[in-house]
């Protein structure tokens, strides 16, 4: 049985771990470090790595951020004159012009796929439907899932945490700019460590920056795992994909 044919009977393709899972990628995935707005090589670059891990069989969900274009959060300090919920918005619509230049990117490499919003926008993508979303997946196709989880105050982790539930992945994959969690900020600390795996309760009682508190709470309390790991190493996605060590695993503890 092909890798493509044993994932739409439900099992993990050979060679890999996983059957489906939904890959959380940043708006720092779409620009170059320290810079805003879209570097198409950059997408490039992205769409590549997917493509890639794709090539094994693994049913692969995409949850897009916004950050590089904007977070709602910049706008709620003194009197921007937005209201808060608005900026959220716009947010949501900027992960929306991410994943449209994702998704040319990977078509441009010959890959299926589409494109569901949270928000409906019927002139560019599929609204999200959880039933849709899931035969996508069986046939082979990419799903690109932006504008977040369509309601304001909450992130793109918090959408992904989300989709990996309710798509009943094996693995939330979220691909950052670091080699994974660690004890303090490595950017800024050249002592912290790197944490080869936690249990959910390490993170919340450490408060470390995994990933958001509302997405920590939802996979502890449905299991679902989550491996952080730096996207920009070569490589890491197709690994992550498969079901490798690339990075720091969360889960249940013992
Ligand atoms: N957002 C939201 N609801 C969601 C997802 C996102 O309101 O379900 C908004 C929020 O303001 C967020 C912005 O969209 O800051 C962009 O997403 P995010 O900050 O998660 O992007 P990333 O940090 O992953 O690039």
């Amino acid at each position: 049985m092909s890798g493509e044919s044993a994932s739409a009977a439900g099992q993990s393709p050979a060679g890999s771990r996983y059957r489906r899972v939904v890959l959380k990628i940043s708006g720092e995935g779409f620009v170059h470090p320290g810079q805003r707005g879209i570097a198409m090589d950059a997408v490039i670059h992205l769409a590549r790595q997917i493509y890639q891990a794709a090539q094994h069989g693994v049913q692969i969900a995409i949850v897009i951020g916004g950050g590089n274009i904007l977070r709602g959060a910049q706008f709620t300090a003194g009197n921007s004159g937005i209201h808060e919920a608005t900026a959220h918005y716009m947010g949501m619509l900027a992960t929306v012009i991410n994943a449209l230049a994702l998704q040319d990117a990977l078509e441009s490499l010959g890959c299926d796929t589409r494109l569901m919003t949270a928000i409906r926008m019927d002139g560019v993508a599929e609204p999200y439907i959880c039933r849709r979303a899931r035969r996508h997946l069986e046939k082979g196709r990419i799903v690109i899932l932006a504008g977040g989880t369509g309601s304001p105050f909450v992130t793109t982790d918090t959408a992904a945490a989300q989709r990996a539930l309710e798509l009943e992945a094996d693995m939330l994959l979220k691909a950052t700019r670091v080699d994974g969690v660690f004890s303090d900020d490595p950017e800024k600390n050249p002592h912290a460590v790197l944490y080869s795996e936690l249990s959910y309760e390490d993170v919340q009682q450490q408060n470390l920056r995994v990933i958001d508190h509302e997405a920590i709470i939802k996979c502890m309390q449905h299991e679902m795992p989550i491996m952080v790991f730096n996207f920009r190493k070569e490589g890491n996605i197709e690994q992550a994909v498969r079901g490798q060590r690339v990075g720091t695993l969360v889960g249940s503890s013992g």
